[in-house]
């Protein structure tokens, strides 16, 4: 509220606070519910709540509480149910829609089996998106990964280069040329699962977004300082300087009808964010339009075990 205690002292409380809603809820004198007031602060950026409470004799307690980040996190899970609903949506009413269709018409087998092949891509759609919001509350509800559990980082790489080269398959007759550059192998200390879960994203992206014919780099060096970097580049699209500080976010997407077509969730790079920050690492992305991107996942020294290739 901006009070200064030697300036302020024994004013009357609505020359001090003048806001409406304050002076109005002051006037109605019935004080058993608290008042939100919001756009509050130098620039207008807190929510607080407050709330008078009888107090001696003809006396009343203002008590103010910032409510700025609980209000935050409100807006934050309503925008998350909202999202996850309207993406459940779109494939639902598609499959109800078809449902409908064979129960109403007969139809020849040709066209049956169509709509069947339509009818399991939604399904798989919802769980493709079901399962990347039940890793998302996994990573978010679990302790961090302790440090004992150790990944070769040439195994991880061959491993997730080898998925991808069957999403390739998949989608682009396999046309997608990949190399892996190991120039010292290193163990990281970490989860498997979440370290697999993040390049594997980062390079189903590549896949999904670099049409077919493209080139897709994955690297790994350790720093001169211990820590490590690992990255994926591309010859894709590449994305606008405008989204790259908000293509982590659940659900943002650059290309929404690229991300749709090829399987996307929208939740993959937050998936990754999410597993990189859990192993004290960081996530930057680093993208040219019309020329690739590349996302570089950074390792702090104490998550990297340097391996003698003598002794492998
Ligand atoms: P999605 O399931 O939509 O791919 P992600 O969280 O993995 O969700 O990615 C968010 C958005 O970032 C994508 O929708 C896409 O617009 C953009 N994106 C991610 N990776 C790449 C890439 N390698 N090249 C171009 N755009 C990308």
């Amino acid at each position: 509220f901006g009070l200064i205690f030697k300036r302020d002292v024994m004013q009357r409380v609505n020359f001090l606070i003048r806001r409406p809603e304050f002076i109005q809820y002051l006037n109605k004198r019935n004080f058993e519910e608290p008042l939100l007031m919001e756009r509050m602060g130098p620039d207008g950026s807190l929510s607080l709540m407050l709330q008078a409470f009888p107090f001696g004799q003809k006396r009343h307690l203002l008590l103010v509480q910032d409510v700025t980040d609980l209000q935050k996190a409100d807006a934050m899970r309503r925008d998350f149910v909202a999202n996850v609903s309207h993406e459940i949506r779109t494939p639902l009413t598609v499959l109800s829609g078809f449902v409908e269709t064979m129960q109403t018409l007969e139809l020849a087998d040709a066209d049956r089996d169509h709509y069947l092949g339509l009818m399991a891509q939604q399904a798989e759609r919802m769980q493709s998106l079901v399962s990347d919001l039940l890793t998302l509350s996994k990573l978010e509800g679990s302790p961090a990964p302790n440090r004992q559990g150790l990944v070769l980082t040439s195994q991880l790489i061959d491993k997730c280069v080898a998925d991808a080269q069957g999403l390739s398959e998949v989608l682009a007759g396999g046309s997608h040329r990949f190399t892996s550059d190991v120039s010292h192998d290193a163990q990281l200390a970490g989860s498997v699962d979440e370290l697999s879960s993040a390049l594997g994203n980062l390079l189903s992206n590549a896949v999904r977004y670099t049409p077919a014919g493209g080139r897709i780099d994955v690297r790994f060096e350790v720093l001169p300082d211990g820590s490590a970097n690992l990255s994926v580049t591309d010859t894709g699209p590449g994305i606008a300087p405008e989204h790259l500080p908000r293509l982590t976010e659940r659900f943002y997407r650059v290309d929404r009808s690229r991300s749709r077509e090829t399987g996307g969730t929208g939740l993959g790079l937050a998936i990754v964010k999410h597993a990189i920050q859990r192993h004290g690492g960081q996530v930057s992305i680093r993208s040219d339009l019309g020329v690739g991107s590349t996302f570089l996942l950074h390792f702090p020294a104490d998550r990297v075990r340097r391996v003698n290739p003598h002794l492998r």
